[in-house]
């Protein structure tokens, strides 16, 4: 029987990321965006790792579902800031995911830092939790430098400052497989499809 799995997004795109990874892995799972429970609040993100507020995610929705449940967090973290801005990457200029003006702050805070020193990655952990409170979390990474001037149209967030390392482009230039290949939460997404396979697949 198809296992109903639910992943803690409104964001279309990654549910279709997840679920093609989870394809990919032959798992037979079908899997929802959190809007197909539109009656349940978002939770707030209080935890002050990554792991912790998706930990916070997936058992908030694994409970008020009953279904196995996946939650991501993610963000930016700048060598020279000593991991800033982490968990406040979506509110770093202190509006609540004002990508452009992070951004701004976050490269005017940089503007003396030479280019050997401008190492940054993104980070994702993602975590599964079952209705019985069995919890897994597993991350990925994706390391680069931050540029000093913005470049590329696609992508979000910090996309066109961060070049991935052995890249010349900025991750706002690369074409989302490019991007997916090598993300922060496509190695997230994809170190969790054995992990689903084994508790729920
Ligand atoms: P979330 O965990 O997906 O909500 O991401 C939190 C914040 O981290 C976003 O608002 C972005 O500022 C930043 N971020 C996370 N992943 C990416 C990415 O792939 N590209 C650019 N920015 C990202």
């Amino acid at each position: 029987m198809t296992t109903r799995l639910i992943l803690a997004t409104r964001n279309q795109h990654k549910v279709a990321e997840l679920r093609d990874i989870l394809g990919d892995a032959g798992l037979d799972v079908e899997l929802v965006g959190a809007d197909a429970y539109p009656e349940i609040p978002d939770v707030p993100e209080t935890g002050i790792t990554f792991a912790e507020n998706a930990l916070l995610k997936a058992h908030a929705l694994a409970r008020a579902t009953g279904l196995p449940a996946v939650a991501d967090d993610s963000g930016l973290c700048v060598d020279v800031l000593g991991g800033a801005p982490g968990i406040l990457s979506a509110r770093w200029s202190g509006k609540h995911g004002d990508d452009r003006a992070n951004l701004d702050l976050l490269l005017a805070q940089l503007s003396d830092i030479a280019p050997e020193h401008r190492g940054a990655h993104f980070f994702c952990a993602a975590a599964l939790a079952l209705p019985d409170g069995t919890e897994r979390v597993v991350e990925g990474r994706l390391l680069g430098t931050l540029r000093t001037e913005p470049a590329g149209a696609g992508g979000f967030g910090y996309d066109p400052i961060l070049q991935p390392l052995g890249e010349t482009r900025t991750c706002a230039e690369l074409t989302p497989a490019e991007k997916n290949a090598i993300s922060h939460r496509g190695q997230a997404f994809r170190a969790l499809a054995p992990v689903l396979k084994d508790l729920i697949g």
